[in-house]
């Protein structure tokens, strides 16, 4: 086999972790679309009209090609949907569209079989192909598991000959949600059973001679997602496998929500320099997702091409590093959560507290006690109060502009040092010093002191003679290209140094407001869909690795509510900071037995004030309960106008009218003591 391009050394996932650098996976045929090696990363996504409705699913596909979709998915959840497969390629092929389809398979072996004579890529699951999903507990005997994966061995191997025998190729694509119960029974519900799960059937295609292989590791937890394909590159890498990753994050939801999840966990692996082919789930139109995957992918394409420019500047002048650090990233591992250990700066930030906020409002009006309601304190002019909410941001930095009207006492305020110093009245107040301000004998608070500073600060003499106290917190910046690169190789410097002064990560963007209306692809604001995805991406890296005690997020040009929101559904995404309800919503497809928006946004306008609960909202009962992963509740289609609802993962109201589901829902979690009232404004 090809492994000429396998780089990464066992032990490790990735190619560098200081500057961007594409592992680079075997090229893999699909139709006339190629993907992996130095194929660009692809866009992908899937169809959500019935199968059996051609002239619907021809269209709807076509949509999707003109918003970017490289291939598009279609499922096929039985033979008579497999053939009509013949019928959708045909009419499109007639209307000039040439892109390669694939078959979404679950369950259904026979199924697979007719697809794969028919499209250029059968995806299966290897959690439910010929393996079961039963939520058993079940103890297997060495033996009996062997005889377990000879028994798949004797039913894939039908669809594997197919596959060779027709040119097709096949997505091994593992879910979190669907590990089989013989994965679960012996690696439980973790990365490391989704990796095996996907690396048993790849042994098995290897051992057919069959490489036409791409591979995904899906979740609807960032975290989870992302563990799981690192381990992966790992694994196939120690076994010499290179093959190409479809990236994704699953049940991701809709709107804001939908994008930063998905930019957290798809993000954090470009920024690894992992994946082949890119699909964003959204509970949405599936038009609507392919813009939002260009945009996650082309900052590679342009990291890539910055990166040959500046090599040939550095040759040129060959005084040009792209870091300083050594790194030994050793002490952490890649594969599990560890919040990196701090100390709690005078009971502010750092330790066992949540990642703390911080929003700029120098640049807004000071006169007006209002402005604070973009920062989440809403102003009662009538009782000149504040209400606080679960998104109510912990610092502000005011930099050199001084308030008119008295601040909430629980709001910190930040100012540069030099206004700091000159302030009457400290209380509630806080400076921000440059590094060499801080250094020597000056006026600190003796509660607490930022300072502010770059990653290659941390080699220089300024930090080494830093005065080391528990009112100290690191404001870390970057305007680097691969800034998340270079933000964690400070905090892997400063494991190295046994130091654990707490950091607040700081990111700047100049992204302007732009209606919808201006880019018809993107169905939101233009600039601020770039700030949730790169800032999703750029924190986001980081939080689900462990670091960062806070983040601060600058763009001046965007309203601070979109910042505001933007920073606490980064810290929802990545589970450091529970502040809302979380939908764990499905993207919807040719199984779906109900308007999966329509009914999200329903679900969402009566329990969206429900904080910390996990809702899965899925369209159908064949995957659904699954892939609704660790959801507390359960909102799931299983037939027409007919919900089960779900407490975890068992059923507890079966094929109620949909009509009463909703209400049958919060009479549920009322039940369970887990409801409360909504405050109204
Ligand atoms: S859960 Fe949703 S996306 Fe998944 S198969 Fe069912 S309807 Fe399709």
């Amino acid at each position: 086999m090809n492994t000429d391009a396998v780089k990464v050394l066992p032990g490790r996932y990735c190619n560098s972790l200081t500057e961007y650098s594409r592992f680079i996976t075997r090229e893999v045929n699909i139709g006339d679309v190629p993907m992996g090696g130095n194929n660009p990363i692809r866009i992908q996504s899937m169809t959500t009209t019935d199968t059996m409705d051609t002239i619907g699913t021809v269209e709807q596909s076509i949509r999707m090609v003109d918003a970017g979709c490289e291939y598009v998915r279609i499922t096929a959840p039985s033979i008579k949907e497999a053939q009509n497969l013949a019928e959708i390629k045909k009419q499109l092929r007639a209307r000039g569209y040439t892109v390669p389809l694939v078959a979404d398979i679950h369950f259904t072996p026979n199924a697979a079989e007719v697809a794969a004579r028919i499209v250029e890529k059968v995806r299966v699951n290897p959690g439910n192909y010929a393996d079961k999903k039963k939520f058993d507990q079940i103890d297997y005997t060495d033996l009996e598991y062997q005889g377990e994966l000879e028994r798949i061995f004797q039913k894939f191997t039908p669809l594997v000959k197919v596959c060779k025998e027709y040119g097709t190729a096949m997505r091994i694509g593992t879910n979190h949600g669907s590990l089989s119960d013989r994965i679960m029974s012996r690696y439980g519900d973790t990365p490391q059973g989704m990796v095996e799960s996907a690396m048993e059937f790849m042994r098995m295609c290897e051992q057919l001679n069959f490489y036409n292989l791409v591979i995904s590791m899906k979740s609807s937890n960032p975290q989870v997602m992302v563990q799981a394909y690192r381990l992966l590159v790992e694994t196939m890498v120690a076994e010499g496998m290179n093959y190409p990753l479809h990236l994704g994050v699953t049940e991701a939801g809709d709107g804001e929500d939908g994008r930063i999840k998905s930019a957290v966990g798809i993000g954090t692996l470009l920024e690894d320099g992992l994946g082949d082919t890119v699909r964003v789930s959204l509970t949405e139109e599936p038009e609507a997702e392919a813009p939002v995957a260009i945009e996650l992918v082309r900052r590679y394409t342009m990291r890539e091409k910055a990166k040959g420019e500046r090599q040939k500047v550095a040759a040129e002048e060959k005084n040009l590093s792209p870091l300083t650090f050594d790194l030994s990233p050793s002490k952490h591992s890649p594969y599990e959560y560890k919040k990196r250990e701090t100390y709690e700066a005078n009971a502010f930030i750092g330790g066992h507290l949540v990642p703390r906020v911080v929003v700029d409002l120098s640049k807004k009006n000071l006169k007006d006690p209002a402005v604070l309601n973009e920062a989440g304190y809403l102003y009662s002019p009538l009782l000149d109060k504040y209400n606080m909410a679960e998104q109510s941001v912990d610092f502000v930095y005011l930099a050199n502009e001084l308030p008119s009207f008295t601040l909430p006492g629980n709001l910190k305020q930040l100012y540069n040092y030099n206004t700091w110093l000159k302030l009457a009245d400290k209380t509630n107040c806080h400076p921000v010093f440059t590094l060499q301000e801080y250094i020597g004998d000056v006026d600190r608070s003796s509660k607490l002191n930022l300072v502010h500073l770059k990653p290659a600060d941390i080699d220089s003499e300024d930090f080494g003679s830093i005065q080391l106290d528990k009112s100290l917190v690191l404001v870390l910046e970057t305007d680097a290209l691969h800034g998340m690169a270079e933000q964690r190789s400070f905090f892997f410097k400063m494991e190295e140094l046994g130091l654990d002064v707490p950091v607040i990560v700081k990111r700047s963007y100049l992204f302007e407001s732009e209606s919808a209306e201006a880019h018809s692809p993107w169905t939101m604001d233009h600039g601020q869909t770039l700030l949730q995805l790169y800032a999703s991406t750029d924190l986001g890296a980081l939080l689900v690795d462990g670091f960062g005690d806070g983040i601060w997020i600058d763009a001046p040009e965007l309203p601070t509510s979109v910042i505001t929101s933007t920073a606490f559904g980064i810290l929802q995404a990545t589970r450091s900071r529970i502040s809302k309800t979380e939908y764990i919503s499905c993207p919807s497809c040719g199984r779906t037995l109900f308007d999966l928006m329509v009914t999200t946004q329903m679900i969402r306008s009566r329990t969206s004030h429900l904080k910390g609960l996990k809702i899965g909202i899925m369209g159908c009962i064949v995957n659904g309960p699954g892939e609704m992963a660790d959801a507390d509740y359960g909102y799931v289609g299983s037939g027409t106008d007919k919900i089960t609802l779900y407490r975890g993962k068992e059923a507890v109201k079966k094929n109620i009218s949909s009509a009463n589901a909703l209400d049958e829902l919060i009479n549920i979690i009322k039940g369970d003591g887990n409801w409360i009232d909504a405050v109204q404004d």
